[in-house]
């Protein structure tokens, strides 16, 4: 987890540059059909997330949108402990330099990869909403789906 915690941060500092509208399209999963896939750490980060703030894992929104999106559909709910993917301005409407860090990223997502490998052996990333469906299938007072 330290060493996840550690790539996310060099993740966000190696986006730095960049930004974009903050219209949070790239959150509406089924629409873009490109979710963030998550190592197991990454979504062991976000279980922890919860824990800290004493929250459930929250239903599937109505819209398709990622879960941790807010009533408003507009903000994102772990925003600190969000994902790898969520850092790399994925969309197209990402503004800053010309020349993104695509290898600086790779020898970020490769140094996630060995440490959950090391972690857990067979370890493989997963889309978040599979991740999301079976949290929520071990948590079968689950709420239905919010609004959205
Ligand atoms: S974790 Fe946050 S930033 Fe990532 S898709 Fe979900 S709401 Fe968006």
């Amino acid at each position: 987890m330290t060493e996840t915690r550690a790539v996310l941060t060099k993740a966000s500092e190696l986006w730095r540059p960049y930004s974009c509208p903050g219209t949070a399209e790239c959150c509406q999963l089924s629409k873009t059909g490109r979710p963030p896939w998550l190592w197991p750490s990454e979504w062991e980060l976000l279980r922890e997330r919860l824990a800290k703030d004493r929250r459930p894992v929250p239903p599937a929104r109505s819209d398709g949108g990622c879960p941790f999106l807010d009533e408003t559909g507009r903000r994102c709910t772990v925003y600190e402990d969000r994902p790898f993917g969520c850092r790399t301005f994925f969309c197209h409407r990402i503004i800053g330099p010309t020349k993104q860090p695509a290898d600086a990223t790779n020898t970020l997502l490769e140094r996630i990869a060995s440490a959950n490998i090391a972690w857990q052996s067979g370890a493989e990333p997963r889309a978040l909403p599979d991740w999301h469906r079976q949290a929520l299938a071990e948590e079968p007072r689950q709420r239905g789906p919010a609004g959205g």
